[in-house]
């Protein structure tokens, strides 16, 4: 049966099956984390049997992965540890050693259970998190690969050039195997801090790629160099980013840079995954200006939406937190696992207007659920702050080619007052007192204070500033405040 074209009701009954069978056979006997907190809890994983039941389990997050002084590897908990004494009791697996015999078993049971690769968590704040996947999940990651892919509506045909930075993290790893699975070339070029601008383009320039592949600063530093430089890329139909939010004003930029570069009708796909769900999901094209939601993938896992604030399940449509449950995944696995990715237009399980594809989609903006209360918020020059939107203001704005901002102490005492400084490079023919004027009437409107300073620099200054080629992660908020 086809993934992308099943009722509902038809995937529900799967996600169902698949879930009962995977607290029963998997998660129940052989998860350490999950045995201890549901012995806890008095919850017996046979009883898990749909969906609906998912909500008698308590949340995981982020914290409960990170080390602490008795557990300095608290993630290994999480790792799906087989009891063979268990499985070989099992009449199937009696019945297979039988017929193909013992040691065709023990290497079944090895590729799927044993951590052959992994991928970490790339946390601001806290130390990164190892994720592991057996053999069983690379099938799942080259599936979900694949799958991304035929969202997208590419062909094998197509050609693309992966620019995500070279690196244990899940977005370039997912693009190499979805490359592999689906069957088109796809090169990987490690990007920026790998090849540099030039050598990105300049692989773009041999490879010719139908899809530019990557973080969504990172693919519009490099198309704006290439076309400053008068370079010719007619064939580019297809952009697809991830790794962080792109907003329509960065969309819109790279699309008619990208005209301007001979090329015709360009289409922008976003993707949305997580290092905890070890797999990504994809947009499928759309008009400009418009957005069709990551549609997800119902035989592979579980998407809640959730209300923050009192963890109860939200209904279809309705905004809340993301949460994430696997359903077949071996390796490292967290269930019903807080992503602390807040989605304002929720879970829809109508068709996709724009393909038509009858999976559930993610729609509307993913910001930080977490966001009113900790990381994104900062509380500057006296008012709670937040991140999101201001970021949203600068993305934007057309005249804004890039942007960085700079938060500091007056005259570097820590206890003085804060002063935020704003760094833009203008795009080219903008008129920088009314684009200063513009910036500063919604600053005041939307998060109600206004920069102190707004500097006007050359795109190359900004870009050093903010560290695109040099770091992984660009260096947007820049806090130069002193600490005592
Ligand atoms: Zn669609």
């Amino acid at each position: 049966m086809k993934w992308d074209r099943l009722t509902p009701a038809e995937q529900r009954r799967t996600q169902n099956e698949k879930l009962h069978h995977y607290f029963t056979e998997v998660i129940g006997p052989f998860s350490p984390y999950y045995k201890k907190l549901f012995a806890e809890h008095k919850i017996d994983a046979r009883h898990i049997k749909t969906v609906d039941d998912l909500r008698r389990l308590p949340f995981t997050s982020k914290a409960d992965l990170l080390p602490t002084s008795e557990q300095p590897e608290k993630f290994r908990e999480f790792i799906i540890t087989p009891d063979i004494s268990v499985l070989k009791h099992r009449p199937r697996i009696v019945a297979e050693a039988l017929l193909r015999g013992r040691s065709a078993v023990e290497r079944r049971f090895e590729r799927e259970y044993r951590p052959i690769f992994l991928t970490a968590t790339t946390g601001r704040s806290a130390a990164p998190v190892a994720f592991t996947y057996t053999d069983y999940d690379m099938r799942n990651l080259r599936t979900a690969g694949a799958r991304i892919i035929q969202v997208f509506g590419a062909t094998t045909k197509m050609r693309g050039v992966n620019m995500f930075p070279y690196a244990p993290h899940l977005a370039f790893w997912q693009v190499v195997f979805a490359g592999l699975e689906f069957g088109m070339l796809l090169v990987s070029s490690g990007g920026g801090k790998v090849m540099g601008t030039e050598g990105n383009i300049n692989l773009i320039e041999k490879i010719k790629p139908e899809a530019i592949v990557g973080i969504p600063t990172f693919v519009y530093h490099v198309i704006r160099e290439a076309h400053a430089q008068g370079r010719k890329w007619p064939q580019v139909c297809k952009i697809v980013l991830g790794g962080e939010k792109s907003p329509q004003g960065i969309r819109r930029k790279m699309v008619s840079m990208l005209q301007e570069m001979d090329a015709g009708e360009v289409r922008v796909c976003g993707t949305y995954g997580f290092t905890e769900a070890r797999l990504a999901w994809g947009e499928c094209p759309t008009p400009p200006g418009e957005w069709s939601g990551y549609h997800l993938l119902t035989d592979l896992g579980i998407m809640e939406v959730i209300d923050p604030e009192t963890g109860e399940v939200k209904g279809e449509g309705e905004p809340g937190e993301l949460v994430y449950t696997p359903l077949d995944a071996r390796g490292t696995v967290v269930l019903r696992y807080r992503t602390g990715d807040y989605v304002d237009g929720g879970v829809t399980w109508e068709p996709c207007p724009y393909c038509g594809r009858t999976v559930p989609r993610i729609v509307g903006k993913i910001g930080r659920a977490s966001s009113t209360k900790e990381l994104q918020l900062e509380k500057l020059k006296g008012t709670l702050v937040n991140f999101d939107t201001l970021q949203q203001i600068l993305d934007d704005t057309a005249e804004v080619g890039e942007w960085q901002l700079e938060i500091r102490k007056v005259h570097d005492d820590p206890h003085d007052v804060d002063e935020l400084i704003l760094h833009i490079a203008p795009e080219n023919g903008a008129d920088v007192e009314r684009l200063k004027e513009k910036i500063r009437t919604r600053f005041q409107t939307e998060i109600e204070m206004t920069p102190n300073r707004i500097e006007i620099h050359s795109l190359g200054d900004i870009l050093k500033r903010i560290k695109l080629e040099s770091s992984l992660k660009e260096v947007r908020v820049l806090d130069a405040r002193p600490r005592e």
